[in-house]
């Protein structure tokens, strides 16, 4: 059967492998497994949230609130904006895919750094747009503006803090790149790990109604996925100013966010010193991460995440490393398929951490 053609060049993604999949392959029993492939907080999320799904699971015949009124005000009164400057997505992945459908086409160009988020490229291909890469595997304004000047694309990507390598932007940086922008160049600046950068370091964060207070053609992206402890329930969001938000809702499919997952989400925010929580103890794990590399003498780069980037030297293949600890129950992202020599560990509990230096140990 012929399908799409765009479809060709497209590589599904590769999502970090489930537990599941491990006790099937391996045959390991699945508490001897420890996952820090997805960037999931590992304490979960709020015990207020579990408690509130709890109590409406008999909702579930019903159709959820469409207008997703609890949500929307929740993250206007957090991030002091209007409820219409808000699209809720199944993910943010979701709403990436909105921006792309809404905005891109074949033909346009989609202009994002040379080592980032894979989803990017898939949604952006699926439209048959073309991609343009920069060079350095940190985002660099000035190369961004030199392909934006040569290639004049309808969407530009800034991924901060980037995932999968972990370092961010200064904000200040970034918001006189946008300056130079023309309106008609949708700006897409990715927060998923914004909450860890604001709380590691305030000249990396990035606030959303300043973005949209200044610009008309920027759309900021957050999730419940990480910080929040909420990766199974999908819920993410973009905030941008109205004209954006309504051709997104012209993309959206209705009823795309679970009754349970808006309940979740609107709850979770009620709970904010859980998160600060979970992030100070994020960032104190890190250290350890740190130390980990310095006694091995590998390269880690400055993280403003809850994951760190460890970048092996030659002599030691990353796919073998990750294949290695997977044998053992320890799944860890192998990021070969970006063209990096170098292994993607998500900031576990401090038990999970001691278990990853103790199997990493012997390989590096
Ligand atoms: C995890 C992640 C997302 C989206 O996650 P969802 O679960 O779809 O909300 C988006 N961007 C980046 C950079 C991520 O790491």
């Amino acid at each position: 059967m012929k399908f799409n053609s765009a479809l060709e060049n497209i590589k599904s993604y590769e999502a970090g492998k489930p537990i599941e999949l491990v006790v099937r392959e391996y045959g390991i029993d699945k508490d001897q497994i420890v996952k820090l492939a997805s960037n999931e907080n590992p304490f979960g999320c709020s015990p207020k949230v579990k408690e509130a799904v709890r109590a409406i699971v008999d909702n579930m015949a019903l159709y959820p609130d469409d207008s997703m009124v609890k949500l929307k005000k929740g993250l206007s009164e957090k991030y002091g904006i209007k409820m219409n400057e808000l699209v809720i997505g199944a993910g943010s992945d979701q709403v990436i895919e909105f921006a792309i459908h809404a905005k891109a086409h074949g033909g346009s160009k989609v202009l994002m750094n040379s080592v980032t988020f894979a989803m990017y490229e898939i949604y952006a291909k699926q439209v048959g747009a073309e991609i343009i890469r920069t060079a350095s595997r940190e985002h660099k304004m000035e190369e961004f503006y030199a392909l934006y000047q040569e290639h004049n694309p309808s969407i530009i990507f800034l991924c901060t803090p980037n995932n999968p390598t972990g370092d961010a932007l200064d904000a200040g940086e970034m918001l006189s790149f946008i300056e130079k922008i023309d309106s008609d160049t949708l700006v897409i600046v990715d927060g998923a790990y914004m909450e860890y950068a604001r709380f590691k370091d305030p000249t990396k964060a990035v606030e959303p109604c300043e973005l949209i207070e200044r610009f008309d053609n920027v759309l900021f992206l957050g999730t419940f996925s990480k910080a929040y402890g909420l990766g199974g329930m999908r819920v993410g969001y973009g905030i941008a100013q109205g004209p954006i938000i309504e051709a997104l809702y012209k993309v959206r499919p209705p009823f795309n966010i679970t009754t349970l997952s808006l309940e979740a989400a609107s709850v979770a925010l009620e709970d904010e010193a859980f998160v600060q929580e979970c992030i100070a103890d994020n960032f104190s794990q890190m250290v350890r991460y740190e130390d980990f590399a310095r006694t091995k003498g590998i390269h880690i780069i400055e993280s403003y995440t809850n994951f760190v980037t460890l970048s092996l030297p030659e002599e030691k293949n990353s796919s073998i490393i990750a294949q290695e600890l997977l044998k053992k129950g320890m799944i860890v992202r192998d990021l070969s398929s970006y063209g990096l020599n170098a292994i993607r560990v998500t900031i576990g509990t401090s038990a999970q951490n001691d278990r990853f230096f103790e199997l990493t140990d012997s390989l590096v």
